[in-house]
């Protein structure tokens, strides 16, 4: 298997007590000066372990993702084939995220969404949409609590499991800092109440891992939340609305109503005596920590940048090769400046998205501070580029752009949803506003 192939790899790499990757990943562009910085060798080019992603990848997306991608948008449902497809080839996985995650460049993650949603973004996102969920467990949860709960997260091949991550409620979608739905701890049976609803949820009510955030200690806003993780067929969880979609049909979006819902006292993320301390420090007014939500949120950006990329690239494409058969005038529409111009544009802007995404991505899997936003950055761009891409791409088709016998009209609905999800593109110039001014913008 694919990824039995790259640990494999790896280990030789570092028996041979090469540094791993590195020896075939860069090309050395020395520079003069004498600090390990100005030393350290630069390059954009991958090397053959993201390679091989990339084309392994590339092959599910064109071979499976794209021929189901039509039907699915049309039955709007889970394509839980394909899902199990994506786990017998280790693509849905524990193992494929940890790979991913492990790569020092940060750049798999990028590289695997980028190609999953070129082959189609409802379907890849039934299959990433767990990944929220494990970020958040990632983010924030502990060494034991990331083991116990991250593989139920996927289940196996024969018994697929998903996860899902739920902030949002009907009156507390950018404004994070006001969730009503809250978490009581009982402390003579050590178990948590939670009550409210979340709203907008991927995946929510079909998964079997829930982490949702809800609040404590209200009077603190943000720093009074908490992630809670509710396993598997826990009481008082149920599905509510089930919600109709402009795009990415083919992912499940749903309400998910907790009523006297109760869980373990030690699913609490981070453990309970860590957020107490937190939350006494924010009562002292020393808190600067991110809170629970907006941590899972930086971390995933740059990957949701990069599927609104793999979109925009899908849209690209199919647009050029139609531009260069299609005959008006006894020429193809291609030779016309304006249609060719469209196209340099498009690519233009595909290839920038997708530098920001890289760079966001390689700076936090570095432990690199978003000074400037640079997170909300990749998103905002890529999502806004997606939009004008997938919409440039039906004007050159014309009519045969506008129907559903081509793809670009789902690529261009599916686009949308990357200026909204994940915070809208005014909530990330918000935070890149802010990030570069040091002024704190409303
Ligand atoms: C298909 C889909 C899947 C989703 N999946 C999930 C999920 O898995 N988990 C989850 O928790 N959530 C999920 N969401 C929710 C999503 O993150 C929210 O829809 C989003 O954060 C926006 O919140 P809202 O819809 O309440 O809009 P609002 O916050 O009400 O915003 C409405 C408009 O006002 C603007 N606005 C709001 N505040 C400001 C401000 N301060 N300055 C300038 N403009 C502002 C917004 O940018 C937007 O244009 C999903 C949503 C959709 C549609």
């Amino acid at each position: 298997m694919m990824l039995s192939r790259h640990r494999e790899r790896r280990r030789a790499g570092r028996r041979r007590g090469a540094p791993a990757q590195q020896s075939d990943m860069v090309q050395t562009t020395q520079t003069p000066g004498t600090d390990a910085a100005s030393t350290r060798p630069f390059s954009l080019e991958l090397n053959e372990e993201q390679l091989q992603l990339k084309r392994w990848i590339h092959g599910f997306a064109k071979d499976v993702v794209r021929p189901a991608a039509h039907e699915w948008d049309e039955r709007e449902e889970t394509p839980w084939p394909i899902i199990q497809e994506a786990a017998r080839i280790g693509l849905y996985s524990f193992e494929f995220l940890q790979t991913a995650f492990q790569d020092p460049t940060g750049l798999m993650m990028p590289i695997a969404n980028e190609e999953l949603f070129w082959g189609d973004a409802g379907i890849g996102l039934s299959i990433f949409g767990s990944t929220l969920c494990v970020a958040a467990i990632f983010a924030n949860g502990t060494p034991q609590q990331i083991v116990e709960w991250v593989p139920q997260c996927f289940g196996t091949p024969d018994k697929i499991q998903l996860g899902a991550f739920g902030v949002s409620e009907p009156d507390a979608g950018s404004d994070v800092s006001s969730l009503k739905a809250r978490a009581v701890y009982d402390e003579a049976r050590d178990e948590w109440v939670l009550n409210g609803t979340k709203t907008w949820i991927t995946n929510g009510g079909i998964a079997d891992v829930h982490v949702v955030v809800c609040s404590v200690y209200p009077e603190l806003g943000s720093r009074g939340q908490a992630s809670f993780v509710i396993g598997p067929g826990t009481p008082g969880l149920s599905m509510g609305q089930k919600f109709k979609k402009h795009g990415i049909r083919a992912s499940h979006t749903a309400e998910v109503v907790l009523d006297n819902c109760r869980i373990p006292g030690r699913n609490i993320l981070g453990g309970r005596e860590k957020f107490e301390e937190r939350v006494a420090r924010a009562r002292e007014g020393k808190s600067a920590r991110v809170q629970a939500a907006m941590a899972t949120f930086e971390a995933t950006r740059p990957a949701v940048g990069a599927q609104a990329v793999g979109i925009a690239r899908a849209a690209y494409e199919f647009a050029l090769d139609y531009a260069k058969q299609r005959v008006q005038f006894g020429r193809p529409i291609i030779e016309n400046q304006a249609i060719a111009f469209k196209l340099a544009d498009m690519a233009v802007s595909i290839e920038a998205a997708r530098l920001l995404v890289w760079q966001a991505a390689w700076m936090a899997r570095n432990g690199k501070p978003f000074d400037k936003g640079q997170g909300s950055m990749s998103k905002l761009f890529a999502g806004e580029m997606a939009v004008k891409v997938t919409e440039e791409a039906i004007q050159i088709m014309g009519g045969y752009g506008y129907v559903r016998d081509n793809p670009v009209e789902r690529w261009h609905r599916d686009a949308k949803i990357y200026t909204i999800f994940e915070g809208t593109s005014e909530i990330q110039r918000l935070v890149i506003s802010r990030a570069i001014s040091g002024v704190h913008i409303k």
